[in-house]
């Protein structure tokens, strides 16, 4: 399987075959364009994936 995955970090795509960093968390796999960014990502994971909305009212609290 090839393609591209998106940094989660500083939103940059990344050829999944290519990528200069790899990184894992939580059992997924997650690709970044350098490897500052995933040493950002690894640092703070939760910063960076909002996909996937924890609770739905604090959540939208923080939102504003
Ligand atoms: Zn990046």
């Amino acid at each position: 399987m090839s393609g591209i995955a998106i940094d989660p970090v500083c939103k940059m795509e990344v050829k999944i075959d290519q990528a200069p960093a790899v990184g894992e968390y939580e059992g997924k796999s997650y690709y970044f364009c350098m490897q500052g960014c995933k040493d950002s990502f690894l640092a703070e994971p939760s910063k960076y994936l909002d996909s996937t909305p924890p609770k739905k009212g604090f959540f939208n609290f923080l939102k504003g």
